[in-house]
């Protein structure tokens, strides 16, 4: 089967909520609802294996994390977020990318064909079990990534999903939701560098389906005096403000200090907060 009869028919299959979810089921309206011991087997096993001890501290965003003396992150308990609203918005989402690869012609460039590129998928994608991608769209580049968020967010994510109001403007690439797929980068925003929660304390980690389309690869660091990014370039002139009109990238894929891989999406409703990470620090 060619690839766009492929994308025509993950169109037609984007009409339900996932099988997988249990809520439905049984008419519960609980939104956040714990996973069975496989999924929660597979989610720990992504934590640990894009786990690096080396890196603790390492980067600007990770300053007070030395001071703690932690080597692993210890997984708790796992929860799905089960929110038909707010899977709904990302399911047309994911449907007005269908259509425009479709309108292409093509789908999206898989991530380890981009020149310069050699991560290929996120490693949480990568690494994560088959089971866990079942629904993946791999010609839109539909991945798993993992977002740090503080605890007192998540309440607001699993209501309403991630918000882009809290997306700073000054960051890096952009006014962008930023993900990344090395749990190492991810708990460095489970707390604020000015205030680190004691160990012991139970952070949460938020592992994501994003849809990723067509990635901007962003290799340099940019400059501090130099334009951030608005949003995705243009995929003929490559500026973000552009004037030719041309059909956009998708996500950007930043290599910041080739320490840690980002993913950054700059619409709300391509990504979608599938599970919530509880998690201890430990030694
Ligand atoms: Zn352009």
């Amino acid at each position: 089967m060619n690839e766009i009869k492929v994308m025509e028919n993950a169109k037609k299959e984007n009409d339900h909520i996932p099988d997988y979810w249990t809520n439905h089921r049984t008419g519960n309206k609980k939104i956040l609802v714990p996973v069975d011991q496989r999924t929660f087997k597979a989610i720990k096993e992504i934590v640990h294996r894009t786990w690096n001890e080396e890196l603790i501290g390492k980067g600007l965003d990770a300053k007070g994390l030395e001071e703690l003396n932690y080597t692993k992150l210890d997984v708790i308990l796992v929860q799905r977020v089960e929110n038909p609203q707010v899977f709904g918005n990302y399911q047309r989402a994911k449907n007005e990318l269908l259509d425009k690869m479709i309108a292409l012609k093509e789908p999206s460039r898989r991530i380890e064909s981009i020149p310069g590129e050699k991560g290929g998928d996120p490693d949480t994608t990568q690494d994560l079990d088959d089971f866990m991608k079942r629904d993946l769209c791999p010609e839109i580049n539909e991945c798993y990534v993992l977002h740090g968020t503080k605890v007192e967010r998540i309440g607001g994510l699993s209501d309403r999903g991630l918000n882009l109001r809290q997306a700073d403007p000054n960051a890096m690439f952009g006014k962008g939701i930023y993900t990344t797929d090395s749990s190492t980068k991810a708990d460095q925003y489970a707390d604020s560098p000015v205030h680190r929660r004691p160990l012991n304390y139970r952070n949460k980690l938020i592992l994501s389906r994003v849809l990723l389309g067509n990635v901007y690869l962003c290799k340099e660091k940019p400059r501090q005096d130099e334009q951030k990014l608005s949003g995705p370039p243009c995929l003929n002139c490559l500026k973000d403000m552009c004037r030719c009109n041309g059909p956009k990238f998708d996500s950007v894929l930043g290599e910041r200090y080739l320490r840690f891989r980002e993913f950054v999406t700059y619409d709300t409703s391509n990504i979608y907060p599938e599970y919530v990470i509880t998690y201890k620090r430990a030694k």
